[in-house]
């Protein structure tokens, strides 16, 4: 069990409502003093950012309490699960920071949960359902109104068990019949009124093959997963807690039938506890959504930077370190709340002022020429790697007579207030001298292609002797030296804070249509050219940038480095 706990980015925990509520177990006894919580993903999709905050609450909880967490796969809907996303979480927890242990799955309780059904059948307490799904709906009722009885509910015990023995044989054809629990169609919470435990889906599933043509129901099958594996705290988002009773009278019922004394922790019946899910402004968190973008290629894919995937997250740069303080801080209540997303790039900014190097890189090169510097000479100049972290140590960064500078550091009629390059100002080079502009040379259609200028040898290292000042501190790199990179710079995927939120739209009507901005023909220091895969640097004066894990020469922005969210702070007072 891997416990983030020593890393010194994770914030101390607040004492939430769960922990609470694991603590008061503990020290009482019950479940003998066992901690045991699980995650429990359907492989139907890769995680996002949502399931973060349930993985650190989840492990989180067993390693503070000596306790064990389980990854469990929840694949009851064969159709739109696969072993490709299967491997894909197991990676991403573990990318988190977090061990999973060996994966369980709820398809490895297939015949159990046969076999628990078989014996509520025999209790009277379920049967084969005739009707289609559309009828069975129709017959819910509403919160105020009650259900109907089905007319197969009366059926004998024996011809139940006859029809499901068929259902599972594969006599029937998709939809045919269902298995229902008899329980109350007049019941005041709906999720009570004989809900189905079975469907007929003549599907192959990528654990069990094509042994099954029915497949149990997320509802029959997750809190008979939990109490199969020795749960105690079974913990989920707040849309399941109209749930629990259904998932409390399926434990009940199935322990007066004997049944969970043989279970490996005998009696075992799991507590279901519901916190609120984690929502971004800016963001859909929504496996189906997500998807729509990736197979309608809104995104490039489920690791396009833009999406809120961990795999979209650690592409774009994003520390595991980041998002487990993240999650830490804004902790675990019960009401549904929806945090800036710049609360969480906050997060990130400070993960990375701590950890990472400083490059230089001119996204938008203008060619300077140094009139008075000797052609063919270069100085390799100290420069520090972090100040943050004087271990990172220094590297040396060539100086020569052309170098590149960001356009936008250069005015020709200097606005008010513009202190960068312009004819006749003087502005320090970082780690070398002083410049000033003496001359622009234009193209003949009028455009800049080259700036002239001339150095003071007695700022070497960035200080006049003669104490005078410059304004303005630029970054720049050796022309000759200079090494090619793309550079990917993303805005918010959607133009709106809420895309949820809006009464009969569909949020991916909100999609920015300019959340993808490439800048080709960045100049980097030479430095840059040995990035590792997915390193993690600062461009000095412009942000968090990250390598691409693929592609040499390719970094994406992971963060800019004005904080938003300060701003925020103080407009909310
Ligand atoms: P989605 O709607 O994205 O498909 P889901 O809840 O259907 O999400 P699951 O794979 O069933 O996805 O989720 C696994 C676990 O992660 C569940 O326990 C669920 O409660 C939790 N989870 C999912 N989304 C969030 C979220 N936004 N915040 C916190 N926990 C979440
Ligand atoms: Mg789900």
């Amino acid at each position: 069990m891997s416990n983030p706990a020593g890393d010194p980015t994770s914030a101390p925990h607040h004492v939430d409502f769960i922990r609470e509520q694991v603590q008061r177990d503990q020290q009482e006894g019950t479940f003998a003093g066992r901690v045991q919580t699980r995650f429990p993903p359907e492989p139907n999709g890769y995680l996002h950012i949502g399931h973060a905050k349930s993985i650190c609450l989840n492990f989180g909880v067993a390693a503070e309490f000596g306790g064990l967490c389980r990854l469990r796969m929840d694949d009851t809907n064969p159709e739109t699960e696969s072993v490709d996303y299967v491997t894909g979480i197991e990676t991403d927890v573990r990318w988190l920071g977090f061990e999973p242990g060996e994966t369980r799955y709820a398809s490895d309780y297939f015949e159990q949960l046969y076999r628990w059904a078989e014996r509520l059948i025999g209790a009277g307490l379920a049967y084969v359902d005739d009707q289609d799904a559309e009828t069975i709906s129709a017959q819910r009722g509403g919160f105020t109104e009650p259900g109907t009885d089905s007319p197969f509910r009366t059926r004998t015990v024996e011809e139940n068990l006859a029809l499901f023995r068929g259902m599972r044989a594969g006599e029937f054809p998709d939809g045919a019949r269902v298995l229902r629990a008899r329980i109350d169609m007049a019941h005041p919470n709906p999720q009570l009124r004989d809900p189905v435990l079975y469907r007929i889906r003549h599907a192959h599933h990528h654990r069990t093959g094509d042994r099954w043509p029915i497949y149990p129901t997320y509802d029959w099958a997750h809190g008979q997963s939990d109490a199969i594996e020795g749960t105690t705290h079974s913990v989920c988002t707040l849309e399941f807690d109209a749930h629990r009773p259904l998932y409390d009278w399926f434990l009940d019922r199935l322990g007066e039938l004997g049944e969970l004394d043989t279970l490996a922790v005998p009696g075992n019946h799991p507590h279901q506890y519901e916190f609120a899910r984690l929502q971004l402004t800016y963001t859909v968190l929504s496996k189906r959504k997500l998807l729509h973008l990736v197979t309608h290629g809104l995104v490039e894919g489920w690791d396009d930077p833009r999406m809120p995937t961990l795999r979209g997250l650690r592409r774009l740069g994003y520390p595991p370190e980041a998002l487990r303080a993240f999650c830490a801080h804004i902790g675990v209540a019960k009401v549904n709340s929806i945090h800036e997303i710049e609360l969480l790039e906050s997060f990130v900014r400070d993960e990375l002022n701590r950890t990472s190097l400083r490059r230089t890189a001119v996204l938008r090169p203008i060619k300077v020429v140094i009139e008075n510097y000797p052609e063919g000479q270069v100085e390799w100049l100290e420069a520090v790697n972090n100040p943050e972290d004087p271990t990172a140590g220094t590297r040396q960064v060539p100086f020569s007579r052309e170098l590149y500078l960001e356009a936008d550091d250069f005015m020709e009629v200097p606005a008010p207030k513009f202190y960068r390059l312009s004819p006749g100002n003087e502005v320090r080079l970082r780690y070398a001298y002083f410049i000033r502009c003496t001359d622009v040379v234009k193209n003949d259609d009028g455009e800049i292609v080259e700036l002239r200028c001339t150095y003071d040898p007695a700022t070497a290292g960035g200080q006049s002797p003669d104490g005078r000042k410059v304004k303005t501190t630029l970054h720049w790199v050796s022309a000759a030296h200079a090494v090619d990179a793309e550079v990917r710079h993303y805005n918010r995927l959607f133009t709106e804070a809420h895309p949820d939120a809006h009464e009969g739209r569909d949020p991916l009507d909100f999609l920015n249509p300019a959340s993808l901005e490439v800048i080709s023909g960045a100049k980097l220091e030479p430095a840059l050219a040995e990035a590792a895969p997915s390193q993690r640097v600062q461009f000095e004066r412009l942000g968090y940038y990250c390598a691409d894990a693929d592609r040499p020469g390719l970094f994406h922005r992971t963060v800019g480095l004005r904080d938003d969210w300060a701003k925020i702070r103080k407009r909310q007072g």
